[in-house]
C-alpha cells in the first residue's frame, strides 16, 4: 500500500509520519530528497547553475535556498523553471526508494507537503492522510519550533492549499488539535489497523 501523507505547515505530518514508521511504514519524504539533491554535489546542482547561474549557488556549491526564495518570489517562470528540475529528479529518486521499500513487503508512506497541489502525486498513491490543525496552532507550533516569525509561518498558510481543499482530497484526516501525543498515537494506530486489515482482505 502507498499511503500519501500530507498537511499544512506545523500540522503534525513529520510527527505522524514517524508514528507510521514505529508501525513499520517505510518512510520516503520527498522534503528531505528535495534539499539532498541540492546540496553541495547534489544531483540537481549542474541543472540549477545552468539554468540560474551562480546567483542562486551558495560558497559551499550547494543552492542558495534563501537566495533561491527571493528569486523565485513572484516569477512564475522562474518558479517552473526550478520546478522543471527538481520535480522529475524528486520524483525518480521516490521509485527509486519505493522500489526498495516495495521489497522488503513494507507500506509506503509518502510524506509529500504540496500533495493536494499535485495532480501527478494523487495518481501515484493508494491513500491520501491528511493531518490537520488549526492556523493558530500551526503558528504557535511552527514558532516554537523554529523560531520563525508570525507573519513568515501564515505567508506560507496562505500560499498552500486551503484546509478545504485539504480535506476533500482526503481518504481520513487526523485532526490534531487538543491532542496529547498520547492520542495521537493512538489515533494513528487506529487507522493503521483499519487500512492493512482492508489491504489484506483485499489481497
Ligand atoms: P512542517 O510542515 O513545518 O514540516 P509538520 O507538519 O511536519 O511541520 P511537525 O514537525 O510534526 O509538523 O510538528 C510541528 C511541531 O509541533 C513539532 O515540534 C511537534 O513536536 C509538535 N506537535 C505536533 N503534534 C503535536 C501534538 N499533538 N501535541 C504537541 N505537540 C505537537
Amino acid at each position: 500500500m502507498r499511503i500519501g501523507l500530507s498537511g499544512g505547515i506545523g500540522s503534525g505530518k513529520s510527527t505522524v509520519s514517524l508514528l507510521l514508521v514505529e508501525l513499520g511504514a517505510a518512510l520516503i519524504d520527498t522534503d528531505a530528497i528535495a534539499r539532498a539533491i541540492a546540496q553541495p554535489g547534489g544531483i540537481a546542482m549542474p541543472a540549477i547553475a545552468e539554468a540560474f547561474g551562480t546567483a542562486a549557488i551558495g560558497p559551499d556549491g550547494g543552492m542558495d535556498r534563501a537566495r533561491m526564495r527571493e528569486i523565485v518570489f513572484g516569477d512564475r517562470d522562474a518558479k517552473a523553471r526550478l520546478e522543471g528540475i527538481l520535480h522529475p529528479l524528486i520524483g525518480a529518486e521516490c521509485e527509486r526508494l519505493a522500489a526498495e521499500a516495495h521489497a522488503s513487503g513494507r507500506p509506503i508512506v509518502f510524506d509529500v507537503p504540496l500533495l493536494v497541489e499535485s495532480r501527478r502525486w494523487r495518481a501515484i498513491v493508494d491513500r491520501v492522510l491528511i493531518v490537520d490543525a488549526e492556523p493558530d496552532t500551526q503558528v504557535s507550533r511552527v514558532m516554537s519550533r523554529s523560531g520563525w516569525k508570525e507573519a513568515d509561518v501564515r505567508a506560507v498558510i496562505a500560499q498552500q492549499a486551503g484546509r478545504k481543499l485539504r480535506r476533500a482530497a482526503a481518504d481520513a484526516v487526523i485532526f490534531n488539535e487538543g491532542l496529547s501525543l498520547a492520542e495521537l498515537s493512538s489515533e494513528v494506530q487506529a487507522l493503521w489497523t483499519e487500512w492493512m486489515g482492508a489491504a489484506r482482505d483485499n489481497r
